[in-house]
């Protein structure tokens, strides 16, 4: 299949025609539709590589309201290093809906930069889990209009021992989200996590 058999919009296409994407790994075929389609709670068994952040970045994009200033989706990854890349797939993904506004928050950077950033809107706020933690308690970080919470490398976040902050960000978004958990490993901290925050979620693999 196509990228093109997505129904995505013509300015995504646009986009992914420049970045070279022509076909859709197996679970981009997967999860595209099912995210497009439907707003049940998305587990999905994917490794690195598999193209997985155009998986739940691509849907996200598609279905954003630009014109609405409120943060809309949250993407937590457990390092600052693929929190910038899932940004930089996003802006490129993005590069023909000019009102799009996307932001990456992480550790070890100057706060108050971010605070400022957020400010002038973040309709797709990619963030470490302390970082977004922090920035929830300033206030600078509002999470009331969350539509789709993304856990990326679920496993990895829960090993790097963030479990009391993912529960802190999933406790500030409104229950009526969908929340789309991508990992390569589901021990029971995973699991766990499922359980306790997803409502019958559908599971994919790559
Ligand atoms: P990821 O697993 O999301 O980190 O993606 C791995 C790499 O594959 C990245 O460099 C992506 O830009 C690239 N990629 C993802 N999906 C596709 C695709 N459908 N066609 C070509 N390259 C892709």
């Amino acid at each position: 299949s196509k990228f093109a058999d997505l129904g995505l919009k013509e300015p995504i296409s646009k986009a992914l025609v420049d970045l070279g994407y022509e076909t859709p790994t197996t679970i981009q075929e997967k999860a595209i539709p099912q995210i497009l389609s439907s707003s049940k709670d998305l587990k999905a068994f994917a490794q690195t590589g598999t193209g997985k952040t155009a998986a739940f970045s691509l849907p996200i994009v598609e279905l954003i309201d630009d014109k609405d200033d409120n943060s809309q989706a949250i993407i937590l990854s457990p390092t600052r290093e693929l929190a910038v890349q899932i940004g930089k797939n996003i802006e490129d993904f993005s590069k023909y809906l000019p009102d799009l506004k996307v932001v990456t928050v992480y550790g070890g950077a100057n706060i108050e930069q971010q605070i400022k950033q957020l400010k002038r809107g973040a309709q797709i706020v990619i963030g470490t889990p302390g970082r977004t933690v922090d920035l929830i308690r300033r206030r600078a970080l509002k999470l009331g209009n969350i539509k789709w919470l993304v856990l990326d490398e679920a496993d990895e976040m829960l090993n790097m021992g963030f479990k009391d902050e993912l529960d802190q960000v999933l406790d500030a978004t409104p229950s009526s989200k969908q929340t789309l958990l991508f990992s390569a490993t589901f021990p029971k901290e995973v699991e766990s996590i499922a359980k306790n925050y997803m409502h019958n979620p559908v599971e994919i693999s790559s």
